[in-house]
């Protein structure tokens, strides 16, 4: 096949475009306003094409046409964005999105069109997060936070229509808190809003800055693995029939905790790794002052992943093998690894072999 992945370059993106590579089955085209998180990329079966595909154009129709596949990554994935720009949010999460499915409809292309778990809203009364069975639930109109989510849905429900229509072959695919290297960027200490909670709390722990707890950290968050992500990608690409118009959550209700105990992980993890005592110290914090007025913050319950498991998935990596990797690779990038092996760890993942010295206070790694 040759497939089309459209926001490539992102932290997903650039995860995908690597599994692809090294198996080597499909060629790939890649789209993205940057390339810098596929640095190091580099494979006769693997194009980039740098354009912004906020801006309609003949190239973006040409690749499509061109391909058997189409991969929809394209998202602002950024709470603070969904309060200071939900009309930005809205336009290419929704309209941008929608403009791809029907150039897949017109060009008569499979679409996977990548979700968010944030389209269950807030935890309901059932005790997992179901495909088909599950409310959504979102908070008041005048908390613009849920513009992120609505628009997913929204984007969601016109796809099965078109779907449902015989126009569309389909895939979407709700994915639940990914975590792995080169997600977001690193902040400054004290830093508010911006990127996902592990980043935060890394760039926390590499500038010995506060940990903050929106809301108390409260909240449950069901994370997984990047490489568990995509050998799920990988299951539905295996599957075209089974997966023909269906939606797949894909995560880890075994990683579920509450963002409190995932700070205290991650900073369990640091001591390991290091050797040394997390000098962060651990705060609460407001979330409208954290995010922006408009933000709300909304408890979810962890995947049903039947699905997934009846195409033979299963995730592999617990939380603290999930975490440690990560954490391991931001110390190798700030010098500050003393530990090898990577406490907890049941995956059977090959640890990356490295023994660093701690240096202290080294300018913070991919900071922007
Ligand atoms: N969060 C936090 N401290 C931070 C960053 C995020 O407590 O420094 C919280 C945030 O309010 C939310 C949870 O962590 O409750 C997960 O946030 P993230 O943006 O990573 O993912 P999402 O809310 O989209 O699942």
């Amino acid at each position: 096949m040759h497939i089309l992945l459209l926001g490539a370059g992102g932290f997903v993106g650039s995860h995908l475009v690597e599994h692809l590579v090294v198996r080597g089955e499909h060629t790939v085209t890649g789209v993205d306003i940057t390339d810098e998180k596929l640095a190091g990329i580099a494979s006769d079966r693997f194009t980039f094409h740098q354009s912004d595909i906020r801006t309609p154009s003949r190239a973006t129709e040409r690749l499509i046409a061109k391909s058997d596949l189409v991969v929809d990554l394209v998202a602002y994935a950024n709470p603070s964005m969904y309060v200071s720009s939900p009309l930005e949010v809205f336009e290419l999460n929704f309209d941008v999105n929608l403009a791809i499915a029907r150039l897949c409809i017109k060009h008569k292309k499979r679409l996977i069109q990548y979700s968010s778990a944030e389209v269950y809203g807030k935890a309901g009364t059932d005790t997992l997060c179901r495909e088909e069975e599950s409310d959504s639930i979102f908070g008041p109109v005048t908390k613009s936070r849920w513009i992120y989510a609505t628009a997913k849905l929204l984007l969601e429900r016109v796809i099965c229509a078109y779907g449902d229509a015989g126009d569309l072959e389909y895939t979407i695919v709700r994915p639940f808190n990914f975590i792995g290297t080169r997600i977001d960027y690193l902040v400054p200490p004290g830093a508010i809003g911006g990127p996902r909670v592990f980043p935060h709390f890394m760039s926390a722990l590499l500038t010995r800055g506060p940990i903050r707890l929106v809301n108390g950290g409260l909240v449950h968050r069901a994370f997984l693995h990047i490489d568990d992500a995509n050998n799920a990608f990988q299951t539905l690409l295996d599957h075209p029939n089974e997966t023909r118009n269906r939606v797949f959550n894909i995560g880890n209700p075994g990683n579920n905790v509450t963002i409190r105990e995932l700070a205290f992980v991650m900073m369990d993890l640091y001591r390991e790794l290091t050797g040394e005592e997390p000098a962060s110290r651990v705060e609460e914090i407001d979330g409208e002052e954290f995010y922006g007025v408009g933000y709300e913050d909304g408890d979810r319950l962890p995947p049903d992943i039947s699905r997934m498991r009846a195409l033979g998935w299963e995730p592999h990596f617990d939380l603290r093998a999930t975490l440690a990797d990560v954490i391991r690779d931001y110390l190798v990038q700030a010098d500050r690894l003393v530990c090898t092996s990577t406490p907890g760890m049941t995956s059977t993942a090959e640890s990356r072999p490295m023994v660093l010295s701690r240096v202290p206070e080294t300018a913070v790694p991919g900071y922007r």
